[in-house]
């Protein structure tokens, strides 16, 4: 995608949630090679701190504290990326948690949780961009959503309903700011090879592999790829879009 001297996303400025490892660091990683800035954000701050150190972007990278769940996390967050970088033209809600149980076990703190890191999360930072989005007429915002809130997930009851919120988010935000030339779509992984995954039980990892009819798990990158396809002017007719990222699991 960036060819010859001009690349897709020079000049452009992107903040990704939950970015100090995982999907959110490759994503960060490919906007950066695409040409863009790029504000790495995170509950962790010194892995955040490390993740940009390592990304090795002079002048292109920053992180930031940022707690997706806090109202003020994100007013801070969005102050402190045009303060580094001027601008802001790319949002990528991508912090996302899990804590599994069957519904039956599943106190109220680990449903509220989720639905706080992996919905309220993104719509806060939607809230928090859309004014100036709207007023220069232009941005980008991505939802990570996932696989589990299209075909629902057992043990998932909280994330998977965080995840099909998303949806809901996107396509909501998407006919609310479309008449700004404010693009909202979502990514939908399936199962993708991070942390997140391999803290699953071997024997379910596996299982999950063999569902896959790529018949194997994703990368980070592979997630990437699309995010910046979707925050570039390739997709500049793109608004209320999923795309799946499955590897053709869910269909
Ligand atoms: P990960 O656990 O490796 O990384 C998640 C990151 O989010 C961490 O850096 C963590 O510190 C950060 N985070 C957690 N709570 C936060 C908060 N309150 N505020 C800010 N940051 C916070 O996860 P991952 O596998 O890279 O997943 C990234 C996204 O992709 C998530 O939204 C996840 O639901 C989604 N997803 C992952 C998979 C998969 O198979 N790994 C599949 C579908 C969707």
């Amino acid at each position: 995608m960036a060819e010859g001297g001009v690349k897709l996303l020079d000049g452009k400025v992107a903040i990704v949630t939950g970015a100090a490892q995982g999907i959110g660091l490759a994503i960060a990683e490919s906007l950066l090679s695409h040409g863009a800035s790029v504000m790495i954000a995170d509950v962790d701050e010194a892995q955040a701190q490390s993740a940009a150190l390592g990304l090795d972007a002079a002048g292109r990278v920053a992180a930031m504290r940022c707690d997706v769940t806090k109202a003020a996390d994100h007013e801070a967050l969005v102050s402190g990326c045009i303060t580094q970088f001027g601008r802001l033209d790319i949002l990528v809600n991508n912090a996302g948690i899990t804590k599994d149980s069957y519904i039956a076990k599943m106190s109220e703190d680990a449903f509220d949780a989720v639905i706080g890191v992996s919905l309220k999360g993104a719509w806060l930072a939607t809230r928090a961009v859309a004014p100036m989005f709207r007023e220069q007429k232009s941005g980008a915002i991505i939802n990570v959503s996932s696989l589990s809130g299209k075909i629902g997930n057992p043990g998932q009851t909280n994330y998977s309903a965080a995840k099909a919120g998303l949806l809901g988010l996107t396509k909501a935000a998407a006919k609310e700011l479309g008449p700004s030339d404010v693009r909202v779509n979502a990514v939908m992984p399936g199962l993708i090879k991070t942390a997140m995954t391999l803290s699953m039980k071997p024997e379910v990892y596996q299982s999950k592999e063999r569902e896959v009819p790529m018949q194997r798990a994703g990368t980070p990158e592979e997630v990437a790829n699309v995010v910046v396809f979707l925050a570039s002017p390739l997709a500049s007719y793109v608004t209320g879009a999923v795309i799946e990222v499955t590897g053709g699991r869910g269909m």
